[in-house]
């Protein structure tokens, strides 16, 4: 016959009568303030930005942005969009950011031509340090850390949602700012969401460190940076972009 063991904790636990915890209403698991500010959509069918961003780019002028360089951004201005100029280099925005919800809308000129990384290339560098890759990959294959959507040189994108040349397409991007150790090192690396015509490309990616074209990432300690929209100097015609507005978190 097994021995039956009882601690003396037990024991004691049995014997002894202790208040019980108190029953929990529903208002007590509820807060009611601070209440969350009130923002207005956009207009879907007008695209117009959220009441509380930053228009980067309405459609009318580039004053937003610079040439990165101390000059103004020459990139052209036409029927409500701006196309790369392969001859002025990048834009940068003026204003420097941490982490941000960033909308901007893409298009590959109908009559594109060239294949992999030359076709549409372009690029979204976030905090002037980042990319999310921006290319014609409709049809046109690459290397997969090198796709639309992939953090450049690091990680592809789940999978490929592109349309096709002549239409356009929609990033969504959310972007987590890193934190830095007293030694350059990230505390918090960063971290980002990339969402292309409404699907998930990146879902809370690690960023390793910054985008090389040769070589690793580079871990190097910086502060708040500019969004910066790369001309890639390969021969296909550039890309169009509308409708770019930001909301710093
Ligand atoms: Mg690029």
């Amino acid at each position: 016959m097994a021995a039956v063991i009882i601690s003396m904790t037990n024991v004691n636990a049995q014997q002894k009568e202790y208040p019980k915890q108190e029953p929990m209403k529903p208002g007590m698991s509820e807060y009611w303030t601070p209440q969350p500010k009130v923002v207005t959509p956009g207009d879907i069918k007008t695209n117009t930005a959220p009441s509380d961003a930053i228009v980067l780019f309405d459609g009318k002028d580039l004053s937003a942005w610079t040439n990165g360089q101390g000059g103004p951004a020459e990139w052209i201005v036409k029927n409500g969009i701006v196309t790369v100029d392969k001859t002025k280099g990048d834009i940068v925005t003026k204003q420097e950011f941490g982490s941000f919800q960033l909308h901007l809308e893409w298009c590959v000129p109908a009559d594109i031509e060239g294949e992999s990384q030359a076709r549409g290339n372009s690029g979204v560098f976030l905090q002037d340090k980042y990319e999310v890759q921006i290319l014609d990959c409709y049809n046109n294959e690459t290397y997969v850390n090198g796709m639309t959507g992939s953090i450049y040189k690091q990680t592809p994108p789940l999978v490929n949602v592109m349309r096709k040349p002549g239409e356009w397409n929609v990033y969504d991007i959310i972007y987590t700012a890193p934190i830095f150790k007293e030694d350059g090192t990230y505390l918090y690396h960063p971290y980002v969401t990339v969402i292309q015509n409404g699907v998930v490309l990146q879902n809370h990616t690690e960023i390793w460190g910054t985008t090389e074209y040769i070589g690793w990432p580079r871990v190097a300690p910086h502060g708040n940076g500019p969004i910066r929209l790369q001309m890639h100097g390969d021969p296909s015609k550039g890309i169009s972009f509308r409708n770019m507005w930001i909301r710093p978190m």
